[in-house]
C-alpha cells in the first residue's frame, strides 16, 4: 500500500474552507473524495492517493476498474456504432441474450438501463402476465421485510425499509412486504390478488442477510401451488458475485423471472430482465419499451463482460476467494466482543458490528481502503471478483486495525 500515513482527503470545500454551493441536487451524502482514476483493485483521487477498493461503486465493477477486454470492445464498438432505436434488429442484443439465456434458466431477455428498470420490467410483466395470458386480475407483489429493489416508485414501494418511502406519498397499489423467514406470514398474505413473490438471496443493502435454502425451497412451491411468479432480484448478487453466475443457483430453484443490472456491464450503465418463455405472451409488441435498453455501445460492453466471466471463471474465483475472505475475517476479527457475526455468500461479504459502523468506513478511507455498510451496524465488503490473496490480506489487516482503534477509542475516548 502507497497510504503508509493518513490520506489528505479532498473535495467538499472551497478554498477558502467554506462550503461551496454544488449545483447538482443534494441527493446524496457523498464522501469527501474525489476519484479520478482506476485499474484493477485500486483507484486514485485527485490528490494522488491509491484506494484499495472493497466496494466496487457497490457490486458493479465485478471485474476491476477498466478490465482490458471490455474496454477493448467498448473502444472498437465507439468506431463502429452508438445507438439505434429499438425500431430495428440490433444483431449485439440478440448475441447478449443469447449468452445469457445460454448460460441461465431463462429464455428471454429484456433489456433496459438500470436495476431499478429491471425490476419494474418484472413487476410489469408479472401483472400482465396474469392479467392478459391468464386472464385473472392478479397484481399484487409480496416483498420482505429489509429488501431492498430501486427508487422507482414502483420499486421503492416494493422495497420493505421505510426510509426509501419518506415524502413520496401516495404510493402505487399492489405491494405488501412481510418478515423474511416467516412462511406463515407469507402464507397468509397469499390470495386471489397475488400475483407473484419477489426476493433477494442476499438481502445485500438491507444488512447482507441470506435467505436460507430451507426457506426458499417452501418459497418456490409455494409459488408453484398458488400459480404466483417467483421474481428474484440479483441486481446485487448476479454477475458472479455470490460464487455462481446467479446467486439462485445455489438453491436449485429456477425463478420464472430474475433481474441483472449492477455487474453486468462492468460499469456501463445496463440492466436487464430475465424470464422464461411462456412469459413471451405477456410482453408482446407495444407493451414495453425503453430508448436506451440494449444500445450498440452497452450490448458489446455486456457481451464483452459475460465473456470474460465465463472464460475466466470468474464465479469459480469468487467463491474460493469469498472463502478465503471469510476465513482471513474469522481468523483476525472473529473473536473480538465487536464483531457480532461474519456472514457471505462469495465475494458479498457483512461483517455484523455491536455499534453503528460509519466512523470505521471514514477512517478506512484515510487509510486507503474503500467499503460500504448494511445498514447502521453491518460492514458490507465487495472486492471485485479477480481480487488477489495478496488484496484480500491487506485489506483484512486495515480492517483489523480500524477495528481495534475503534474499541480502543470507545473505551478510552479522548
Ligand atoms: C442496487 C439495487 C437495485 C437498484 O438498482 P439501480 O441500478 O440503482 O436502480 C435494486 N435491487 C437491488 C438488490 C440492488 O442492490
Amino acid at each position: 500500500m502507497s497510504n503508509s500515513g493518513e490520506v489528505q482527503l479532498s473535495g467538499g470545500t472551497s478554498s477558502n474552507g467554506a462550503a461551496a454551493e454544488s449545483s447538482l441536487f443534494p441527493t446524496y451524502a457523498r464522501y469527501p473524495i474525489s476519484l479520478v482514476k482506476g485499474e484493477g483493485s485500486w483507484l486514485w483521487d485527485d490528490k494522488g492517493n491509491k484506494y484499495l477498493d472493497f466496494m466496487c461503486g457497490i457490486a458493479v465493477t465485478n471485474l476491476g476498474h477498466a478490465p482490458v477486454k471490455v474496454k477493448e470492445k467498448l473502444k472498437a464498438q465507439l468506431d463502429e456504432l452508438w445507438h439505434v432505436s429499438n425500431l430495428f434488429h440490433i444483431p449485439g442484443q440478440e448475441k447478449a441474450a443469447a449468452l445469457l439465456t445460454a448460460n441461465t434458466c431463462a429464455d428471454a431477455v429484456f433489456f433496459c438501463n438500470s436495476g431499478a428498470e429491471a425490476n419494474e420490467a418484472a413487476i410489469k410483466i408479472a401483472r400482465r402476465y396474469h392479467q392478459k395470458v391468464k386472464g385473472t386480475g392478479r397484481y399484487e407483489i409480496i416483498t420482505f421485510t429489509q429488501s431492498f429493489h430501486g427508487r422507482t416508485l414502483a420499486t421503492l414501494t416494493a422495497t420493505g425499509q421505510d426510509k426509501v418511502k419518506d415524502g413520496f406519498l401516495p404510493l402505487p397499489a399492489g405491494f405488501k412486504s412481510v418478515p423474511l423467514h416467516d412462511l406463515p406470514a407469507l402464507e397468509a398474505n397469499i390470495n386471489k390478488d397475488t400475483a407473484a413473490i419477489m426476493i433477494e438471496m442476499v438481502q445485500a443493502e438491507g444488512g447482507v442477510y441470506l435467505v436460507e435454502p430451507e426457506y426458499m425451497k417452501a418459497v418456490d412451491q409455494l409459488c408453484r401451488k398458488h400459480g404466483l411468479l417467483l421474481i428474484i432480484d440479483e441486481v446485487q448478487t448476479g454477475m458472479g458475485r455470490t460464487g455462481k453466475l446467479f446467486a439462485h443457483e445455489h438453491y436449485g430453484i429456477e425463478p420464472d423471472i430474475f433481474t441483472v443490472a449492477k455487474g453486468l456491464g462492468s460499469g456501463f450503465p445496463v440492466g436487464a430482465m430475465l424470464g422464461k418463455g411462456y412469459l413471451r405472451e405477456a410482453f408482446t409488441a407495444g407493451s414495453h419499451g425503453s430508448t436506451f435498453g440494449g444500445t450498440p455501445l452497452s450490448m458489446a460492453v455486456v457481451t464483452a463482460t459475460i465473456e470474460s466471466i465465463l472464460e475466466e471463471q470468474v464465479p469459480q474465483r469468487a467463491a474460493e476467494m469469498g472463502q478465503y475472505l471469510t476465513e482471513r475475517l474469522n481468523a483476525e476479527l472473529g473473536a473480538l466482543p465487536f464483531v457480532k457475526g461474519i456472514r457471505g455468500m462469495g465475494l458479498l461479504v457483512g461483517i455484523e458490528c455491536a455499534e453503528p459502523v460509519g466512523d470505521i468506513v471514514l477512517a478506512g478511507q484515510r487509510r486507503g481502503l474503500l467499503f460500504v455498510t448494511a445498514g447502521p451496524n453491518v460492514i458490507r465488503l465487495l472486492p471485485n471478483l479477480l481480487v488477489t490473496k495478496s488484496e484480500i490480506d491487506q485489506a483484512v489487516s486495515i480492517l483489523a486495525q480500524l477495528i481495534h482503534e475503534h474499541t480502543a477509542a470507545a473505551v478510552n475516548p479522548m
